[in-house]
């Protein structure tokens, strides 16, 4: 493959993503704002970038996954951003799970490069990440799409094409709403089991093999019962997508209550110190009935 990529931001889910790039054998610039996290990947082949703009000058492909939209407009507009760098015909891939008015306007200023924009966040975690089994969630031209999709089947097992641009941002939002909505709700449910005098194991399996049963509860009600906090994904995110989705709903005119409630708990578990421990410690505060 000849294409060359530029992976920005190797945080739990774009150092896993860039490790794949680079088993497949294409060719990898990565900029991460603390260098240390690039080490691992340089030493497997990857092309250290010092800036943005650096990782950038010889992409066709660039690809962030970076926090949240001040991250992303930081690394692409900040100083040696990404964009100063990118050349017409460039498909700029913004994978970080970001909201659709960032996504507006970066894709605009990728049209005054003569570059196109995707916005693809994904789904699946650290673990699918590391797999190369993610799911793109990708909102843009069809054109744009068929130029990278021999890249982006190398991080995933799914590429889901949703419409114009915005629409994967969209797309995630609506989901990371249901899964932090349900997250928050399992801390207050396996806090009430553990204070209830029933024995939280049975009571987990009789939930994960009930209706309200999902991979998420599984997975989490786990980590919660063993206070495993190592990071999947780290809890100050999904406060994150959860404004995020607050404010895109509003702007459809959709009042997210439980988003409202939920978020109340994420903040909370934040003012304790959870902020940058797996979702799942949102159940400690709860646990300690503060
Ligand atoms: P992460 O481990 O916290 O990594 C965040 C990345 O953003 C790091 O590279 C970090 O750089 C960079 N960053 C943060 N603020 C920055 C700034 N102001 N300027 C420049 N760089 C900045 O997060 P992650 O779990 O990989 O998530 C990345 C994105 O994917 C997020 O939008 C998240 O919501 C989304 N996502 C995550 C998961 C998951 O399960 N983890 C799943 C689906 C989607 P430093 O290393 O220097 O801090």
């Amino acid at each position: 493959m000849s294409e060359s990529v530029a992976i920005l931001g190797l945080g739990t889910m774009g150092s896993g993503m860039a490790a794949n790039l680079l088993k497949a054998g294409i060719p990898l610039a990565v900029y991460n704002r603390t260098p240390a996290k690039a080490q691992a990947l340089v030493s497997t082949g990857a092309r250290f970038a010092a800036t943005p703009a650096e990782a950038a000058k010889s992409a066709s492909i660039i690809i962030c996954m970076l926090a949240d939209d001040t991250a992303s407009r930081a690394v692409w507009t900040g100083k040696d951003g990404a964009l100063s760098m990118v050349r017409p015909g460039t498909v700029l891939i913004e994978s970080s799970t970001a909201s659709p008015a960032w996504i507006a306007e970066l894709a605009g200023l990728a049209a005054q490069h003569g570059a196109e924009l995707l916005d693809a966040p994904v789904t699946g975690s650290r673990v699918q990440a590391a797999s190369g089994q993610l799911t793109f969630l990708v909102g843009g031209s069809e054109a744009a799409l068929q130029a990278v999709i021999p890249v982006l089947k190398r991080m995933s097992k799914e590429i889901v094409h949703l419409g114009p641009t915005g629409s994967g941002a969209k797309m995630k939002l609506i989901n990371n709403f249901l899964c932090g909505v349900q997250v928050a709700s399992l801390a207050e449910g396996l806090a009430w089991i553990e204070r209830s005098g029933l024995d939280p194991r049975q009571a987990l399996s009789i939930l994960s093999a009930g209706a309200p049963a999902s991979p998420l509860l599984v997975a989490i009600s786990e980590r919660m019962m063993n206070h495993n906090y190592a990071v999947n994904f780290l809890l100050k995110l999904m406060a994150k997508d959860m404004r995020y989705a607050e404010t895109e709903a509003a702007n459809c005119d959709v009042k997210l209550t439980t988003a409202e409630i939920s978020l109340a708990l994420f903040q909370r578990a934040i003012a304790d110190g959870y902020g940058d421990q797996d979702m799942a410690s949102v159940i400690e505060p709860i646990r300690a009935n503060k």
